[in-house]
């Protein structure tokens, strides 16, 4: 495996091209935005200096880096010699079945086609190509050139053979994979979105005030970051529509979204990239919102 192709330049993708860039992949990225492309590069860019600047990577290891990188605004051109596709487009089914259409008439036969989706299941994904066999799930933590999980699942199609290639590539990139089957959330979301939703029903009934719910699951569990803040960083609109397929997907009313983070959506507060969720957050400084429902 040589070249890789990944789709969407936002959060994910540029982490997911840079690991695969310091592994000495030849990378390309590819996004309709080509302003995201720029930006994309941009943080790459800041990333591998803040990498030199801690001395875990070389000034020559930045400069190839960046060498094993080109961008690309067309999709079927930018996957057309690929061995690898790697999907982080925007969560929306409809977009991701169409894109897996496109990309699967135009990469090689061989080429194996990844999604790093939170929630969509890979089995639907792979129902719109002709190579049900070599489409899979790798799901990458964010930010993806720090966490060290690669969640791999495999979809009711996927081939042992595919699923043994891409633990091997994850653990290539430095990570550590795990194999999981394709049922909603797969494993990391169908456990920690229910824990952010009793964080949020907790909040929601007058249990306890956000600083005390993160308080008690950082210092109790050990947890690096409490569930609130953590939803705030994630998107709550995500959380949102992660617990959704988690409630269609099992018909389970456990999974059923809590009003109040139903509510918060609809009324624009999506967390950090909104400015405003559970805590406010200024100039990437943290301050709990004033609010007499969080009292
Ligand atoms: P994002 O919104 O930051 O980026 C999505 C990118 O896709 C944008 O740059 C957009 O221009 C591009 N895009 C949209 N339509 C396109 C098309 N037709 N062709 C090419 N590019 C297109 O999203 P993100 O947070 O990076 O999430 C990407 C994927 O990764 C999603 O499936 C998400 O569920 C998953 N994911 C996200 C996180 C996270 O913490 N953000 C973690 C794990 C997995």
């Amino acid at each position: 495996m040589k070249n890789i192709s990944v789709i969407g330049a936002g959060t994910m993708g540029n982490g997911i091209a840079h690991v695969f860039a310091q592994t000495n992949f030849n990378v390309i990225l590819i996004d309709v935005n080509a302003a995201q492309l720029e930006k994309a590069i941009a943080t790459i860019g800041k990333n591998l200096d803040r990498q030199v600047a801690k001395g875990t990577l070389t000034e020559e290891q930045k400069t190839i880096t960046l060498a094993n990188l080109t961008t690309q605004t067309d999709v079927a051109v930018g996957v057309s010699n690929a061995d690898l596709v790697v999907e982080a487009t925007t969560e929306n089914v409809e977009l991701k079945l169409k894109i897996f259409k496109q990309i699967d008439d135009a990469a090689p036969a061989h080429c194996i086609l990844a999604s790093n989706t939170s929630s969509i299941s890979i089995t639907k994904i792979a129902a719109a190509t002709k190579r049900p066999s070599q489409v899979i799930g790798m799901h990458f933590m964010n930010p993806v050139p720090i966490m060290k999980l690669v969640e791999i699942i495999n979809g009711y199609a996927t081939s042992k053979e595919v699923t043994n290639i891409i633990v091997e590539l994850s653990k290539q990139l430095g990570k550590t994979p795990c194999s999981v089957n394709d049922y909603p959330g797969f494993i990391a979301n169908r456990i920690l979105m229910p824990m952010i939703n009793e964080a949020i029903f907790s909040l929601y009934e007058g249990v306890a005030g956000v600083e005390e719910i993160d308080t008690v699951m950082k210092l109790g569990m050990a947890h690096p970051m409490g569930p609130l803040q953590l939803a705030d960083f994630i998107g709550l609109d995500v959380c949102l529509s992660i617990l959704r397929v988690l409630h269609d997907g099992f018909g389970n009313p456990k999974y059923a979204p809590c009003p109040l983070l139903v509510n918060m959506v609809t009324a624009g507060k999506l967390g950090a990239k909104s400015g405003e969720g559970f805590y406010v957050y200024t100039a990437g400084s943290k301050d709990l919102v004033v609010s007499n429902s969080f009292k």
